[in-house]
């Protein structure tokens, strides 16, 4: 029988939404093949993350606990999920499209020798059995696409999964003894400098305002972007131009080499929509478009547009966004 393996993401004992949105991707996956899933967890001191997964219908948790697996370096937990996977007989590896998944699950594919569709939006049927729809030239268009292998290495975008529910139930939890071999890699870690923030982040965030070049430097930016996200708790984004021109940090970017998010509500803000920004953001549910132009290509995707100068109209609409939350 066909095996999944999950490749759980978790961040400070805390499970990530984009665990969960890879479960039902891998749910789905699951129904179609008549597989069973089983999920990794690897880092060091993981028990927790285990234990908060248990009730998701797993069948068999596999814990690879080890302090030279604290920080998701890809050589040392791509050996690691290889060696998980071997073990446990999985046919299907599957995880995040995530930064750490889009560095991580190539060196697993290629360990397994094993064939890998990257950033799928969904699982469908084919001509050829079981495939994976994945966006192609920035998101222009959709393929339908099979693996041929024996063993399939999946990485699923967040934004177009919902997160699994839990279903009750609990898996066995199974302690790997892992063999990181962190002498054998080439890379070391050093240290990490995490952005500290009391916002959401920008891919699990439910409201995104997102800033562009048109907001001319770094104070602009400041002073047009965050009272908007403050007044509305929502995450910042930015274009790629405003990242480039340094208005914002580099993690702020969304799109085609940026993130992707499809949240409840974004904002594009002094954004003309460029096709390479387009496919980070173009799935959102309701997208609001503030512009000094009517004819950019942010107008064509979005639900509402707002022709205006960013300058005066935010200042009005956080005004109008506290009175209503005063009920004045
Ligand atoms: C390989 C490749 C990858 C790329 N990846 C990405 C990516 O991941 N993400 C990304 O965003 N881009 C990406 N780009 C760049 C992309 O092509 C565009 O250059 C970029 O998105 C433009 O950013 P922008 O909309 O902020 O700037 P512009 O295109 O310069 O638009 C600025 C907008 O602001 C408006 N404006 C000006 N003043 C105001 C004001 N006062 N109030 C309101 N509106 C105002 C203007 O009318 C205009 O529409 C990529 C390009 C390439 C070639």
């Amino acid at each position: 029988m066909s095996k999944i393996l999950v490749v759980a993401e978790h961040d400070d004992g805390n499970v990530k939404k984009a665990t969960l949105t890879t479960l039902n991707m891998a749910r789905q996956l699951a129904e179609k093949r008549g597989a069973s899933i089983d999920i990794a967890v690897v880092g060091s001191g993981v028990g927790g993350v285990a234990e908060a997964l248990a009730g998701y219908g797993a069948e068999t948790i596999h814990v690879a606990d080890h302090a030279d697996l604290a920080y998701p370096l890809a050589s040392s937990w791509a050996k690691v999920i290889a060696d998980i996977a071997s073990a446990a007989d999985a046919d299907v590896i599957a995880s995040s499209a995530s930064t750490t998944g889009k560095d991580i699950m190539p060196r697993v594919a290629a360990r397994l020798e094993a064939g890998m569709a990257s950033d799928v939006v969904g699982v469908v049927d084919t001509d050829d059995g079981v495939g994976f729809r994945r966006p192609m030239w920035a998101g222009a268009l959709l393929a339908d696409v099979v693996i041929d292998s024996d063993v399939w290495v999946v990485t699923a975008r967040g934004s177009a999964f919902d997160a699994a529910a839990a279903t009750g139930g609990e898996s066995a939890i199974d302690a790997f003894a892992a063999e990181p071999n962190l002498a054998a890699s080439r890379t070391r870690f050093i240290r990490f400098d995490g952005t500290q923030s009391d916002r959401p982040t920008l891919d699990e965030a439910d409201i995104v305002v997102a800033g562009g070049r048109g907001l001319k430097s770094a104070d602009g930016f400041n002073q047009v972007v965050e009272p908007l996200a403050d007044s509305l708790g929502a995450a910042i984004g930015a274009s790629r131009a405003a990242v480039d021109d340094g208005f914002c940090p580099n993690d702020y970017q969304i799109g085609q080499t940026g993130k992707v998010v499809a949240p409840q509500l974004y904002f594009a803000v002094a954004i003309s929509g460029a096709i390479q920004h387009l496919a980070g953001m173009k799935n959102s549910k309701v997208i609001v478009a503030i512009n000094t132009r009517d004819d950019e290509p942010i107008h064509k995707i979005a639900d509402y547009t707002l022709v205006g100068d960013a300058f005066s109209v935010i200042p009005e609409l956080c005004e109008k966004i506290a009175a209503v939350k005063s009920g004045s």
